[in-house]
């Protein structure tokens, strides 16, 4: 056994006391928090362990958002559609096929956007998609006015770390933090754990599990960096016509780094990121993180200087721009709440009595059409007064790696946002909350859900018409066979 220190019991003043504490101000908190305010909630606190809000979307640099739309319908709108509206009056703010375009297959606006990854759908017949890439310090200064906006009913705590749980029997009761000001406590009646890392529900008893699948995209962790003087569409002509070329850049690159990269298109022409992805990391822990971080710093002149000599007409005055402030994590701790979600949820087009979200997504089984995803995957199992939306939702090794997407993330963020302020407007628990109410508060923040009379109905008719993509002749098969995992195929 290691050695152990035993923490002497004290007494830990009572910071504040409020109806719903969100704890970290991700893409999924700040959506909570947001919507809880729009929903009516008067006395609501953020928690953010940084000094802004975004966590990976902003200050890990993930600079674009894939797949809003499906067809000629953008299903994936509320508040995550509301950042692009609002930064799209800001000069150079954004870059992605606009919203009027969406579907469209004329091959003069293909051509146009075929250079930004994501923006033309990769299966026929191909289609503009809404993909957006943005620049992460306007979001920054951009999620902070809406919660300015909102500065009656939220309060926000910056460099503030949740820490603990404060647990009665199964129930939260609040969370302990910690910060220059020491360690302190904040009651409230219900608790959003946004953590991404389930740093809140890994200490409530509740079912959680550790690592995604090691094959999965989400146990690689990542330092995003941006270089600019990039000259972007030559890069992808240069690709696309020197195929093996390109080819051997990755390899090369992957060699030099000691882990795979690959430099992005961005919201503008003469910048790019560049993705990593350390294989094997565990963002919760001290050693992976800190080697991600040092590794990252330690190769990327190198990565910088190859560019340079193996793409002369596209990298011949670039320049590193900057390193990301924080550490990409993609996945760690995951929730096993109320409903797990998994591949079977695409493939067969799972109905939810209880959707919160109908998002399409990045996954190819059906053809990046939308999937529905029950409030259950948000919902604990066993602990009361308690969400978690967010990359730490509930979903299995496969399943993850298409739903802790920006998009979803601030959808269900958005959900539990909504689903904390009904359930302490009505007084009921965040388990027992009228799912109605919420779907219809949903609606009325732009959220289009399934079979709901509210709803256009040109959303029903575009997945009718298109027979939910490549699933529907699987689902038909498996239902009339009553199996059960589309892997049998
Ligand atoms: C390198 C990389 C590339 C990716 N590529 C894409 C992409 O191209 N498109 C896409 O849509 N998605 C992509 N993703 C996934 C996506 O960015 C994330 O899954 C999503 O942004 C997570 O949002 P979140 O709010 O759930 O979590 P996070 O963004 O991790 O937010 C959690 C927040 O909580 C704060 N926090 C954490 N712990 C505490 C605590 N104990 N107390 C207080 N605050 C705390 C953090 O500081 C952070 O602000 C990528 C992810 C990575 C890392």
């Amino acid at each position: 056994m290691s050695k152990l220190y035993r923490e002497p019991a004290q007494d830990i003043p009572v910071f504040d006391e409020c109806d719903i504490l969100v704890v970290g101000g991700g893409a999924a908190g700040h959506s909570a928090a947001i919507a809880a305010a729009r929903a009516g909630a008067k006395d609501i606190i953020l928690m953010e362990r940084y000094g802004y809000m975004g966590g990976d979307a902003t200050g890990g640099y993930v600079i674009m958002v894939p797949d809003l739309s499906w067809y000629n319908m953008s299903f994936v709108r509320g508040l995550q559609e509301e950042w692009f509206t609002r930064l799209s009056k800001i000069p150079g703010a954004v870059r992605g096929p606009g919203l009027d375009k969406i579907g469209s297959e004329d091959p003069v606006l293909l051509d146009a956007w075929k250079a930004l990854h994501d923006c033309v759908s990769r299966n026929a017949p191909h289609r503009l998609v809404r993909s957006v890439y943005f620049e992460p310090n306007q979001l920054k200064i951009e999620m902070d006015k809406m919660l300015l906006e909102h500065r009656d009913a939220i309060k926000v705590l910056c460099h503030s770390w949740g820490t603990k749980p404060i647990m009665e029997g199964n129930e939260v009761k609040g969370v302990i933090f910690e910060s220059k000001e020491g360690r302190k406590a904040i009651y409230a009646k219900v608790v959003i754990d946004a953590t991404g890392d389930g740093d809140l529900f890994s200490q409530t008893g509740t079912p959680y599990s550790s690592l995604a699948d090691a094959n999965t995209r989400s146990s690689t962790t990542a330092l995003v960096w941006r270089i600019g003087g990039v000259n972007w569409d030559l890069f992808e002509e240069w690709k696309r016509t020197r195929p093996q070329a390109a080819a051997e850049l990755r390899n090369q690159l992957t060699n030099l780094a000691g882990f795979r990269c690959m430099p992005l298109p961005s919201n503008q022409n003469d910048v790019c990121w560049v993705n990593n992805w350390h294989p094997n990391r565990d963002c919760t822990s001290i050693k992976d993180l800190t080697e991600t971080e040092m590794n990252t710093r330690d190769t990327l002149r190198d990565v910088l200087d190859y560019l340079r000599e193996s793409v002369p007409m596209a990298f011949r005055e670039a320049f590193l721009f900057d390193i990301a402030p924080q550490l990409g994590a993609r996945c760690s701790r995951r929730l096993k709440g109320e409903y797990i979600m998994t591949a079977n949820d695409w493939a067969f087009a799972s109905h939810f009595d209880d959707v919160i979200a109908w998002h399409s997504t990045i996954c190819q089984i059906n053809d990046c059409g939308p999937v529905e995803i029950p409030y259950r995957a948000i919902l604990p199992q066993k602990v009361e007064n308690l969400l978690c939306p967010g990359r730490h939702l509930s979903a299995d090794d496969v399943a993850i790696d298409w739903l802790n997407l920006i998009p979803q993330c601030v959808g269900t963020g958005q959900a539990a946002g909504v689903a904390a302020a009904v359930a302490v407007g009505d007084g009921t628990k965040v388990r027992d909350v009228d799912i109605n109410k919420v779907q219809n508060i949903l609606i009325d923040q732009d959220v289009p859900l399934p079979r709901n009379e509210r709803v256009d109905p040109a959303y029903m008719q575009c997945v009718e018409e298109h027979e939910y993509g490549l699933y529907t002749e699987l689902a038909k098969k498996a239902r009339a066979e009553s199996l059960k995992d589309y892997r049998q195929w």
